[in-house]
């Protein structure tokens, strides 16, 4: 399967030119944009740091862009840094220690922080304040450093794997959706525009179609498409050029790519349609779990190819017929 079809951070993703810097040029997630519009607002007339804020969703949805749109709009610094990435309490402090009044820090993945870590963030987020534990043993004491107010943005694909306490910090929980296809057009669209390529409506639409709902996805598929379009079409994306890169791509009519065509065809052709557990799946494709239940799942179930049950994951009768397959017979129908 092609990397550059999943939605997770890749380094060589480059789309800063692609990506929205104000709030007004977000696309979509309109529910969660008009709550933040507020409390931005509100934040700046009180003059205090905003409320803490989580984003969770699949990778892909625009969690980091919101929290660095949200440090714009606050005329507030931006630090970004991610859970797996601060491996001592000393890394955290020291970031925490170095933050100007009222600047955002993003957490990526903050599911991943180690306890220690996550110990260290507790005080910080309640009562901007550290609590450093000098000496060892029976003289060991414990000395409280205030720290500015800041606005702490976390972003997880795993909300179910935050700790309770954490959780209970941000004032601001967020979730983000898959994309429509008209807002991925739109984004596909302006984003025909800043690379300055020639693109038509339909070309467009056939490529937000098939982004699997996630703008990062739709980025990747423009850019991939545009290469198409120069060595094949002399530069013009029309929806024939879409629909034969997008194919040759592996993405199909539904954009769907390899690599969730394979658990269909696994849960079918092996478990017959299933219910089947996510471990099963995660060894028979040789992917991690944590992969299956992050990036590949969720998509499948919002556009009702499967479904979760006590007893495993289940093809609908809508990922048979994408399959080209007969459902089999259930007792008793
Ligand atoms: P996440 O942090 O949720 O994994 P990102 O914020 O990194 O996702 O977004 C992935 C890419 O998709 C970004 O490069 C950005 O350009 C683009 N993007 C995300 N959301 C939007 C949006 N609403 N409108 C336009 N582009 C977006």
């Amino acid at each position: 399967p092609d990397p550059s079809l999943r939605p997770e951070r890749l380094p060589e993703d480059g789309d800063r030119a692609l990506r929205p810097q104000a709030l007004e040029d977000f696309v979509g997630q309109a529910e969660a944009r008009a709550n933040l519009r507020v409390f931005i607002e509100s934040a700046k007339m009180r003059g205090e740091a905003m409320d803490h804020t989580l984003f969770h969703g699949p990778p892909g949805l625009g969690k980091t862009t919101l929290a660095q749109i949200m440090a714009r709009e606050l005329g507030v610094g931006f630090r970004m840094t991610s859970g797996p990435v601060l491996a001592r309490p000393g890394d955290l402090a020291a970031i925490l220690t170095n933050l100007e009044p009222r600047d955002v820090l993003f957490i990526d993945e903050i599911h991943r922080l180690s306890p220690v870590v996550e110990e260290v963030l507790y005080p910080a987020m309640e009562d901007f304040a550290l609590d450093l534990v000098i000496g060892e043993g029976p003289a060991a004491r414990t000395v409280r450093i205030d720290l500015q107010p800041f606005t702490l943005v976390g972003a997880t694909t795993r909300l179910g794997l935050l700790t309770t306490p954490l959780r209970d910090r941000f004032g601001i929980p967020t979730r983000l959706q898959f994309y429509t296809e008209d807002e991925l057009f739109r984004i596909v669209w302006r984003g025909a525009g800043l690379l300055g390529v020639e693109a038509d409506e339909a070309g467009c639409r056939e490529i937000a179609r098939r982004a699997r709902g996630t703008p990062r996805i739709a980025g990747r598929l423009l850019r991939r498409v545009v290469d198409f379009a120069l060595v094949e079409a002399g530069g013009r994306i029309s929806r024939e050029l879409a629909d034969r890169a997008l194919t040759r791509l592996g993405v199909d009519n539904i954009g769907l790519d390899g690599a969730d065509r394979r658990y269909l065809t696994l849960v079918a052709e092996n478990y017959g349609g299933g219910p089947v557990g996510v471990e099963t799946i995660a060894a028979a494709l040789s992917e991690p779990r944590d992969a299956i239940e992050e990036v590949i799942e969720p998509y499948l179930l919002q556009q009702g190819l499967i479904q979760r049950t006590p007893r495993g994951r289940m093809l609908a009768s809508r990922a048979w017929r994408h399959l080209g397959l007969e459902a089999p017979r259930q007792p008793g129908q």
